[in-house]
């Protein structure tokens, strides 16, 4: 496969540390000479006679100038273990742009060219080191800006995702084989491909794909943040825990009721999940026009967040008050946290509201229990379907293709309802095992590739 892509004979060279200043740098040559290469640069010993997985102390020396460049560590990973399958080396140098460049020009005009985004990971691809969903995590790794996204691609890189979907492909293509074997027998009437079995395969197979296409949602979490709303009555303190939260002062805070008429959108990072802060006009009954439009923009919020913190004055409610808004919040199957305010100006507050459990008492002024919040706004995401555990789908063209799997397995199944001939079945099957296969890699094409692999930054 390696042979159809232009300019895979060619040593790559790339800084593979971030750009910048730095204590140390990563230069990474891949390819057939990147040890002859790097081998007339240095002086120390002769790279072409170590070992792989060996380290080198020397001197790197320009070709053409003859003055030393720097003091360098050069490790060697020799074909097919390394990276991307090929000879490799990394120089750590010392970090300064200068010198970067001055190493990387040295290499170039001993025979490497500059790698192009994601080169180094397409070579690990195409020599088989990494499956394709593999190679897009490393992208996603590249680019996670939080602790839960890097976890996420993490796990799909030690192949969790990729694992399940193998799995299925395998028992699929068995069952395809049998019924194709089957349609060259036609005229004798058999079936090699037990139906029950096969039925139950399919049955088991939706769950399995439904499983992952839901958890897309909870991908999208992980990347993108939860939206939030802060909900309750004017003067219930939603601006000032907005601020609270975010240590900043954006919202407008003030004893007006009714002030902040705009959503307003802050996004807040705790423990590595992203929560969209929308802190929204009160709901009441309203008797302004322009009220009137905030008050609708809350109720809209509110379903279309993943989360609703209601926040109510626990010197104004009684417990049977938040009873009716809890029973509101379930019957609208609303995800919501109950937050019990100023908490400073009464005593004896948790004995008020003892009838109900899991309320979050806190004083958004005085900072009180911001930190039990904070934990239990996390717990809240972590907690019923959303496990950081389990596989996660966090990437949209999975996505579509996982739903091109499910609407084909389901025909599959509807065509065994109904009867339908071999032949038949065979072509769903061959539909279904094609959007797996778009998934896992096992067939793609260049054009395919080259996109997926455009989104890597150079060095990688
Ligand atoms: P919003 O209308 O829900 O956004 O409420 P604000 O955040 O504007 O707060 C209304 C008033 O309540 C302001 O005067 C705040 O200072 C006050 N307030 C907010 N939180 C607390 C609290 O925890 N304790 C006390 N005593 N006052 C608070």
């Amino acid at each position: 496969m390696i042979g159809k892509l232009a300019g895979h004979h060619d040593t790559i060279v790339a800084l593979a540390t971030a750009p910048g200043i730095g204590a140390i740098a990563v230069i990474r040559l891949s390819g057939e000479q990147a040890i002859g290469i790097t081998n007339q640069l240095f002086t120390g010993k002769d790279l072409r006679e170590v070992a792989g997985h060996t380290l080198h102390f020397g001197m790197l020396t320009h070709p053409q100038t003859r003055k030393a460049i720097d003091e360098v560590v050069v490790s060697v990973f020799h074909n097919p273990r390394s990276y991307t399958g090929e000879e490799v080396i990394e120089i750590s140098c010392h970090g300064s742009p200068y010198i970067q460049q001055q190493i990387i020009d040295a290499c170039i005009l001993c025979g490497a060219r500059m790698a192009k985004p994601g080169e180094f990971t397409q070579r690990a691809f195409l020599n088989g080191k990494l499956d394709l969903t593999q190679a897009e995590s490393v992208a996603d790794l590249i680019a996670s800006n939080t602790a839960a996204s890097h976890q996420t691609a993490m796990q799909q890189m030690r192949g969790g995702f990729s694992r399940e979907l193998k799995a299925l492909r395998e028992q699929l293509i068995r069952f395809s084989a049998l019924i194709e074997l089957e349609l060259d027998f036609s005229q004798e009437d058999v079936e090699f491909a037990d139906r029950t079995q096969f039925y139950d395969l399919v049955s088991s197979s939706t769950v399995t794909v439904q499983h992952l296409i839901d958890s897309f949602s909870m991908g999208n979490v992980i990347k993108n943040g939860v939206n939030t709303a802060i909900i309750g009555k004017p003067n219930a303190g939603k601006s000032t825990l907005l601020n609270t939260l975010l240590n900043e002062n954006r919202a407008i805070v003030s004893d007006i009721a009714g002030t902040t008429r705009d959503t307003i959108e802050e996004i807040l990072n705790i423990k590595g999940i992203l929560f969209r802060l929308i802190d929204t006009a009160g709901i009441r009954e309203s008797v302004d026009a322009i009220e009137s439009i905030g008050v609708q923009k809350s109720l809209e919020k509110m379903r279309e967040a993943g989360l609703v913190i209601y926040l109510f004055d626990v010197n104004e409610y009684t417990a049977d008050d938040i009873l009716a808004q809890q029973r509101m919040f379930e019957a609208e199957k609303i995800n919501y946290l109950l937050v019990g305010n100023k908490t400073d100006l009464s005593s004896g507050v948790t004995q008020k509201f003892a009838t109900i459990p899991g309320i979050l008492f806190i004083s958004a002024r005085n900072h009180d229990h911001i930190e039990q919040l904070k934990d239990a706004l996390v717990e809240k995401v972590m907690s019923g379907s959303i496990n950081a555990e389990d596989t996660v789908i966090t990437n949209a063209r999975h996505y579509a293709a996982l739903q091109e799997v499910m609407r084909s397995l389901l025909d599959v199944r509807n065509g065994m309802d109904n009867k339908l001939p071999g032949d038949l079945l065979a072509l769903d099957l061959r539909r279904c095992l094609h959007f797996i296969s778009e998934i896992t890699g096992d067939i793609t094409n260049e054009d395919r590739l080259d996109y997926i692999f455009s989104k890597f930054c150079i060095g990688k």
